[in-house]
This record gives structure tokens, sequence and C-alpha cells, in this order.
């Protein structure tokens, strides 16, 4: 064994080719044997390779780099960056960022918002006071009640996410289940009396306690990471093991794993409203994930008309306001809650749509998507991620529900002073305060602005390839949902995929896989960076032949794993 590692130890590493063990100082060498272990094969060929920013440059020798080797390396990778970030455009992220002037003196300070926004701690270096100042402000854009009142169940609560809307529908979905299991609320429930015995007593049964979650196939993966992390049973999970010959959708076939959607990606409700209906009525309580602005396609699904089906069908089963007692009804004290939950995956349009819909009615525009927020009373959750419409350097969103449908934290949490409301330990203080430094800087009337441009730019790519299509004679798929901010088309060649970062997924139309890509109309892209995509995807070769739709090359890959193509590739 020690031969075979010391020939490993031989492996070149680092910017001027070292043997492994030669990039040892005679300091780390100690009784002969350096620390660690060597590399146990060669780790350039080991991982995928950036041509621009070559392994070896960026390696990371025990004696780290010198400041000529450092600066060789930082601007390979700065260069690299930077021209992926001018002609970035398959992802529904604004890349055009300017906060360093203002806050990179915050790269030097430490900024943890650990624990509850909304309680103050021994830990203060925190940046809660801005946080609060951000929660209000999508309170407010989201029709919620604010500010937060812990004593008041109707008013909002939510907290700034250090991950993106995974970790707000990971949230959404935690709480939706101990909702509707029989776990206990964080605070003093709402006045009971308001059920009717009779009913409070119908909807009784085995699976009481046991939700079912309904998304559609267009959803991100998160939601499937989410439900396998939380163990929640999906309708497909729970149709195939318990009733496997009874799928109400098509008698006979098996269960859907998701809700189909329309041609355009949004929920089919019809649908949906048959597969509740066959839960609702064994009695089990009903989780509901929307989507609004679904990750490849930007479908909004009608979140309004999802909730009233919704609500009606509970309604017919006693599962739309049922009594729950404590202690999985060994106690005789109960609060009042619904039996079902919708929880809205808003990434992308919880941030753009608002601004959408106030520039149709100052006439900018002419339509916008339909309602989704807490002024539709069956709301329980939403999200979005900060990252997408506003733009961050970083992951980082928002997670709001209201403050009566909160759940107990697992335990208290006496060391950090603030109860343990959200899944973070530490938490990133650093997002609240760019959030919150964009808010502070785009008015609404800017914002609206800003969302009629990218409704326009979307609109503009959509013609430019439709007559891009009708010049080259080829069917080029080119389709864009209403009000979408993204476009998608035939996958073209992968040097364009790479080059643009294009995503990638495989829909299956009429039993034909098809790959397609897309292209976000986000903030930084301009009408000559979509007029140069045109110019390339009009060269001869940029599409393979009509009757070949694969791909052979490999930056197709990397393209995909924001997208739910992962998830679809891997069924
Ligand atoms: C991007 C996206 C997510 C995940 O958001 P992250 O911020 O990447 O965690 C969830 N849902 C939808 C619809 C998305 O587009």
């Amino acid at each position: 064994m020690a031969r075979e590692a010391e020939t490993h130890a031989d492996i070149p590493f680092g910017p001027e080719d070292t043997p492994w063990q030669k990039t040892f100082s005679g300091l780390r060498v100690v009784g002969g044997r350096p620390y660690g272990t060597p590399p146990s094969s060669d780790p350039r060929a080991a991982y995928i390779g950036v041509p621009e920013v070559p392994h070896h440059k960026v390696q990371l020798p025990p004696t780290g780099l010198d400041a000529e080797q450092y600066t060789e390396a930082e601007a390979l990778f700065r260069r690299h960056i930077d021209t992926q970030t001018r002609n970035f455009a398959g992802y529904q992220v604004t890349s055009a960022l300017d906060y360093e002037e203002r806050l990179g003196h915050y790269l030097n300070r430490h900024l943890n918002n650990v624990g509850d926004p909304y309680q103050s701690n021994s830990y203060t270096l925190n940046s809660k006071v801005l946080e609060r100042a951000v929660l209000d402000y999508f309170a407010s854009l989201w029709h919620a009640k604010w500010p937060h009142n812990p004593e008041d169940p109707e008013s909002y609560w939510g907290y700034v996410l250090t991950m993106g809307s995974s970790e707000g529908n990971l949230y959404g979905l935690w709480n939706a289940r101990e909702y509707l299991s029989c776990k206990p609320l964080r605070t003093h429930p709402r006045e009971p009396g308001n059920v009717p015995v009779e009913q409070a007593l119908r909807g009784e049964g085995p699976h009481v306690f046991h939700p079912v979650a309904f998304f559609s196939e267009d959803t991100h993966y998160s939601l499937t990471k989410a439900v396998r992390a939380l163990d929640i049973d999906t309708f497909h999970a729970l149709g195939s093991t318990r009733y496997p010959d009874e799928n109400p959708l098509a008698p006979g076939s098996p269960w859907p794993r998701e809700v189909p959607s329309t041609e355009h990606g949004a929920i089919d409700i019809e649908q949906l409203a048959v597969l509740v209906r066959f839960f609702a009525s064994r009695g089990y309580p009903i989780l509901v994930n929307l989507n609004y602005g679904s990750t490849f396609k930007g479908a909004y699904d009608d979140v309004e008309a999802a909730a009233r089906t919704v609500r009606g069908i509970c309604a017919e089963y006693g599962l739309d306001n049922r009594r729950v007692h404590r202690n999985c009804g060994k106690n005789s004290d109960y609060d009042e809650r619904s039996g079902y939950w919708l929880h809205v995956d808003g990434a992308l349009g919880a941030g753009y749509a608002p601004y959408l819909e106030m520039a149709r009615d100052a006439g900018l525009v002419e339509q916008a998507p339909p309602t989704f927020d807490f002024r539709i009373t069956d709301v329980h959750s939403l999200t979005m991620s900060g990252h997408k419409w506003m733009g961050t350097p970083w992951a980082c969103g928002v997670f709001m529900t209201r403050t009566g449908l909160q759940m107990a934290p697992p335990r208290p949490s006496e060391y950090i002073g603030a109860a343990d409301t959200t899944f973070a330990g530490s938490r990133n203080g650093f997002s609240s305060l760019l959030m919150w430094d964009y808010l502070a800087r785009h008015s609404y009337d800017d914002q609206a602005r800003l969302a009629a441009e990218c409704d326009g730019l979307a609109a503009y790519t959509h013609e430019q390839l439709l007559a891009l299509q009708e010049q080259l004679g080829q069917d080029l798929w080119v389709a864009r949902s209403p009000q979408a901010l993204t476009v998608r088309f035939r996958q073209p060649h992968a040097d364009i995929v790479r080059r643009y970062s294009l995503s990638g997924e495989t829909v299956h139309v009429d039993g034909a896989a098809r790959t397609y890509v897309h292209l976000y109309a986000m903030r930084h892209l301009t009408r000559q960076r979509v007029d140069q995509l045109i110019g390339e995807l009009r060269q001869p070769g940029a599409f393979a032949p009509a009757s070949s739709t694969r791909t052979t090359a490999g930056g197709v890959r990397e393209a995909q794993p924001d997208g739910p193509g992962a998830d679809t590739a891997s069924r």
C-alpha cells in the first residue's frame, strides 16, 4: 500500500506541475511523511475540464499559490466568468449586477441572521433590521396582512432563505406536512367554534393525518427532492401501492407520476380535480404545489381556479375545515384547520408578475398572468428566489406564510436567544442586505417598466425565432407560453448551447422525444444579444438535420442541472 501511495504522490500538481509530494514545505513534512493523503489518481483527469481555466492553474498545493500564480489563476477565472456573463441567456436569473461599489465593504463583515427574523438576540452581527424591511416589502407586494404580529394569526410570517426557492419549497412542504398531520401550531390557535360539530366529525378515518402531495409534470425537481426528504407520499406513490388498479384518469393503466399539464405547461385543473377527489373521498388531507412561472416553459398555473377547485372538493368530504385535537385526538383541547394546503412555487413569477400586473394597469403591456398571492385566501405559503428576477450574486429568496399556520419549532433554542423557526442554524445575513439594497434603489415604477421591457424582449425573441424557422424551412418547435419570460426551441449545436448557457429539456410530444433548449429574456439580455444568437442559429450546421434530434456533444449535459431535465431524464 505504501508503495502505491508513493507512486501517486508523483502526480504533477499545481501551476508548476510539481510532483504532489514535493509541494510541501519542510515545516509541513514531519517525520519524513507529508501530512494528509496523497491523490489516488490524477485529479486533472478525474474532473470535467473548463478549457478556459486549466485545472493545474487553480489546483491548491499545501503551500498555497504565490502572488504571481494567484494573479494568473484569478485572471483566467475572471476572464472566463466575464465572457459567460455577457452571453448568459438560458436561465431565469439576472446577471447584470451592480452591488460592488456600495456593498463591497460588507465582504469584510460577518452577518448572521441566526434564528427567527423577528426576535433579536445576543448575536448582534446580523442584518435582521433589513431582513424585516424586505419581508414587509414582499408582504405588501403579495397582499398579505402586515406587519408581522405574533398575536395575529392573519398577519404574515416569513424569512429570508439561505438557499433559493428549493429551500422555500422544502420549508413550505415541511410546514404543510406538520399542519396536515396533528402536530402542534406555534401560536395560539384561532378561536375554536366555527366548525359545526357534524362536519368536524366527518373526515375522520384511518387516513386523516396522512397527507398526499400533488404537483404537475412541469414542476421543478426541488419538489421531488422535498417530498423524498420529508417522506411525504405523492399521489403516485400512494396510488401505485394502495390502489394499483384504480387510476381514475385512465382506468387500467399505471398511475401518472405527476399531474398532467396543458400544452403550455400549466397544471391541468380538471385532471387535478379528478386526482384530488380520489384521495379526498378516502379521507386523505390534500397538499398541492402550484407553479407560478414553471422552470422550463415559464408557465403560470391558474392558482385561483386550482384553489377554488381543491377547496370545493375538500368541502364535500369534510376536509375544508376540521378540528384537530392535540396529541392526535387523545387530548380534548383542539384547534381548527383546513384539511388541505396550497403552496405556491413562485421562484421567478412571484418576483416578476406583480410588476407586470402594475405595468398592465398602467397601460404599458396588454396582459398579465393570473393572480397567485395572498389575495387568494387559500394560498397557505409562497416562495420566491431573490437571484432570479431581482438578481443577486448568489442564491437567496423569501418564504412566506400566515402566522396562524406556523408550526411549533422542534425545540426551544435558548442558546441563540431567538426561536429556531427556520431550517438553517446560521443564516446568511448578506442576502437580506442585497435585497434591501435592490429594493431601495428600484421603485415600483422602475420595476414595472423593467417588467414591461423584459416581456417585450421575450415577445421580440419569439418573433425572431418564428421568422428564422420560416426562413430555414425547418420546424424549430418555437414556442412561448402566455406571458412567459422564456422562449423554447429545438436544441442547436453544442457550441451555441455552451456559449449562451442555454438549458435543455427533453419533452415528449405525441410519443416522440424532443430535446428543447430555452432562452430567458432577463433584464441583462439585449436585442443585440438576441440578434447575435439568431445570426448564429442561421448558420449551416446550427441545427441537426430534421430527422435526428440526438446530441453528441458533452456541453449540453452540463447545461441541464438547473432545469427539471435532470429529473425527467432519470425516469
Ligand atoms: C429555479 C426554480 C426553483 C429552485 O429555485 P432555487 O432558487 O434554484 O433553489 C424552484 N422552482 C422553480 C419553478 C424554479 O424555476
